[in-house]
């Protein structure tokens, strides 16, 4: 789903961001080898297409080439998450006084793109990502340093001269953004070091045709483009099926959910825009749902932003009648028309939660419930 930090960071060089010096090592001899050529402090990385690394122990600092051995060969094969990292990136350790949070994503509201900036990067971030502020970056100007200082105005704790220094980073990070067609380009952490230089220890790319290119042993996926729309399983064993739109958003919520302990079977971008009246795509995810055995709770989260969500609403009301879900079913639906679209779903005896928070939060405690059972 996203390109491993070696890959990103050599594309993140090509547009001109700063980033430590170092390579990749498949085996510990390689690591001390790379190690030895840097000299002196080193950071040693397992390369997994996922984030979270630094809080599962994937990240290690080493002295020196010995060390760096000893560290890759720990890392090396040990599972992160659901991934086995089967390489290292030995890298020079920048000294630094603060990290800081610079994302590029898509603003599926705005139809736009939008910079992401904090004051405060590094893996705390993951868990709680309320302190970062949202500027969206129109396409017709591409993204200029007045958005940089917009959205740093949100962030009392960005000292000016930073926020400058800020600018050609963020700037390279839309030219990656736009270059690559991603949905997200996010370098967290950003390293400031003492003298005010900046440095991206971390860059993640989720390019969008990682997101749409079903694999091609995905059924689901193959019934979903039929429908025009996209659906790519995650993680078959999980128990969370996912109904969403919007690449950036619904890629957002399989952070979320992931972060709270119930991390989604699917990624869907149904494109509610595009429903055109008629409820066969709702009907295909939720057959497509259905086929996974340990399917235990359905979370809807939908977000009209151009069209009115009552349109949505309806097309889920007609759907729940014709293929009543056998597992609870935890609805958002937001925007223009959210209200009445919420009296359509009282009068369907629907239940409904009003913010993405809750709609984690009841996720995440319905999957609890399951496996307390
Ligand atoms: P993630 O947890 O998968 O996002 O992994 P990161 O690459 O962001 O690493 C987690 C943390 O390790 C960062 O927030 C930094 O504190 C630290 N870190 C990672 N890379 C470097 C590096 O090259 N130099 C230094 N000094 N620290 C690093
Ligand atoms: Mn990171």
């Amino acid at each position: 789903m996203q390109l491993l930090e070696h890959e990103a960071k050599s594309l993140a060089a090509a547009v001109g961001l700063p980033v430590p010096d170092g390579r990749v090592a498949g085996d510990p001899a390689e690591a001390e080898h790379i190690a030895r050529e840097l000299g002196g402090r080193v950071v040693v990385k397992a390369q997994v297409p996922a984030g979270g690394r630094g809080k599962a122990g994937g990240v290690r600092t080493a002295d020196g080439p010995a060390q760096a051995a000893a560290a890759a060969a720990e890392l090396l094969g040990r599972p992160i998450g659901r991934h086995v990292p089967t390489s290292v990136l030995v890298e020079r350790h920048v000294p630094h006084v603060r990290e800081v949070y610079v994302a590029v994503t898509v603003d599926a509201r705005a139809r736009s793109a939008a910079l992401l900036l904090g004051a405060h990067g590094g893996v705390d971030v993951e868990d709680d990502p309320s302190g970062i502020s949202a500027v969206p970056v129109p396409v017709a100007t591409g993204l200029r340093p007045w958005h940089v200082r917009n959205a740093a105005h949100e962030q009392p704790d960005l000292p000016a001269p930073l926020v400058e220094r800020l600018v050609p980073v963020a700037e390279a990070a839309y030219r990656l953004f736009a270059e690559r067609r991603a949905v997200l380009v996010e370098l967290n952490p950003v390293l400031v070091t003492e003298t005010g230089e900046v440095t991206a220890a971390d860059v993640r790319v989720v390019p969008e045709d990682g997101l749409t290119a079903p694999a091609a042993d995905d059924p689901s996926a193959q019934a979903a483009r039929e429908h025009g729309f996209d659906f790519v399983t995650l993680d078959p064993a999980a128990s969370v099926g996912l109904v969403s739109t919007g690449a950036g958003g619904s890629l957002l919520l399989v952070d979320l959910l992931a972060d709270a302990g119930a991390p989604p079977i699917n990624f869907c971008d149904i494109r509610s825009g595009g429903m055109r009246g008629s409820t066969d795509r709702l009907v295909c995810v939720l057959r497509e749902l259905r086929r996974f055995e340990r399917l235990s709770c359905l979370a809807v989260n939908v977000f009209a932003g151009i069209t009115d969500i009552t349109e949505f609403t309806r097309l889920l009301v007609r759907t729940v009648e014709l293929e009543p879900p056998t597992v609870p079913l935890i609805v958002r639906v937001e925007g223009n028309g959210a209200e009445e679209a919420r009296r359509l779903l009282d009068a369907a005896g629907l239940s409904y939660v009003r913010s993405l928070a809750e709609l984690v939060d009841a996720v995440a405690a319905t999957g609890r419930n399951e496996s307390a059972a």
